[in-house]
């Protein structure tokens, strides 16, 4: 079933507050009992199961009955919350066809308030994560009951964080507009990823402000770790946007320079590959820390709003995503793909597919959403 938007004009306060109802039981609850979900809606047990019930025909949750009789949020049911709460705060007003697939991601064409294009980039994990998790349960206790919603809210918080910072210190990337749950609102970047061009007219300068760019990250204080074809973008006039933040580390991090050598030889590959050109020369971690040629960032890139516990868990899960990728291997761990199963981010991408309308896209159902009543949040 093909997530639908205008379906968002048809829920009722009752069963919005079901689902978040649900939603909170998860921060404790695999599968939450439906005794709960009553208790946290304050809804009758006789209106809560109806709810429940129309709920999981439009896919919102899910319904464990066999071993246990509990109820979870699907990603459509988290998708629904995240726009849901960004429409109500007038960041989204709305939302149109998926315009580029990321590894762990679903990025859209959306529209703010004035009209004017955004991006909105709903932050997918995919089941190779769920090793990295796994291994780092003591950190995640509880919450490893909700892993793919904490990490893929995880991920959206750190990269909003970083985008912010970054965009403070002067650095080409998009401008953050919103967060909320899993979802990053920012501005429309109207440029192509650096892999989709055949030719570049001025290969030379682009290499250049390419180095410069990855040098002054680290100056700055960080590795971005995915610097490559993918996540740099490239305008009419040949200008770079740096983009796909939640990988970062500090340059204190123990695989700071390993990363930083792997962000600048993609670029040499891609340009002796693409391009063929073959770069003679390029930047060591510590010649770039050591270059005085460069200027100074004041004083490095201050992020806030994110633990040290966290970061280390999503670039756990990127690294693993990463390597699975390069292996090109099949997903082993038979207990974490069926724990996902319904959530696999290839199936959410057709899911995700609606009425492509023409660019700049937008959906009705967002706006409907607007107009009726989408301030009545569960208080
Ligand atoms: P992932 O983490 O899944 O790789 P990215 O942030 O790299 O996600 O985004 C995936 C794709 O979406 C990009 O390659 C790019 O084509 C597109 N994209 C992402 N952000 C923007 C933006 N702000 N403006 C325009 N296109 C974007
Ligand atoms: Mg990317």
């Amino acid at each position: 079933m093909k997530l639908d938007v205008t379906m968002f004009r048809y829920i009722t306060k009752e069963e919005f507050r079901v689902l978040t109802a649900v939603e909170m039981g998860m921060r404790n609850h695999e599968h939450v009992p439906t005794p709960l979900v009553e208790s946290i809606a304050k809804i009758n047990r006789s209106s809560c199961y109806k709810i429940l019930q129309n709920l999981l025909r439009n896919k919102l949750v899910a319904h464990d009955g066999q071993s246990y009789d509990g109820w979870r949020l699907t990603y459509h049911g988290y998708d629904f919350l995240a726009l849901r709460a960004l429409a109500a705060r007038g960041t989204l007003t709305a939302v149109g066809r998926r315009l580029g697939v990321g590894k762990e991601s679903d990025v859209h064409y959306a529209q703010g308030p004035d009209g004017e294009l955004v991006a909105l980039k709903l932050h997918r994990l995919g089941r190779i994560s769920f090793r990295a998790i796994k291994e780092k349960r003591d950190y995640l206790r509880h919450r490893v009951h909700a892993s793919w919603m904490y990490m893929a809210k995880l991920a959206a918080a750190k990269e909003f964080a970083y985008m912010k910072a970054l965009k403070d210190e002067g650095f080409p990337v998009p401008t953050p507009i919103d967060q909320n749950r899993h979802a990053v609102v920012m501005s429309f970047v109207d440029a192509k990823p650096l892999f989709q061009l055949r030719q570049l007219q001025h290969p030379n300068q682009v290499l250049e402000r390419l180095m410069r760019l990855v040098v002054r990250l680290l100056r700055a204080g960080i590795v971005h770790g995915d610097f490559n074809e993918f996540n740099l973008m490239l305008d009419e006039d040949e200008k770079v946007t740096l983009i796909d933040f939640p990988q970062i580390v500090y340059n204190s991090h123990p695989n700071a320079e390993e990363f930083f050598d792997r962000d600048v030889r993609s670029i040499v590959e891609f340009f002796r590959k693409r391009l063929n050109i073959e770069v003679q020369e390029w930047p060591t971690f510590q010649e770039a820390l050591e270059d005085d040629r460069e200027e100074e960032v004041s004083g490095g890139l201050k992020v806030t709003g994110f633990k040290a516990e966290e970061d280390a868990l999503l670039v756990a899960a990127h690294e693993q995503g990463r390597a699975h990728r390069e292996d090109g291997a099949e997903d082993e761990d038979e207990e974490d793909a069926e724990e996902v199963a319904e959530e696999h981010p290839d199936e959410h991408r057709e899911a995700m597919a609606f009425q492509p309308p023409a660019r700049p896209a937008v959906q009705e159902g967002l706006q409907d959403l607007l107009a009726a009543g989408s301030r009545q949040a569960l208080e």
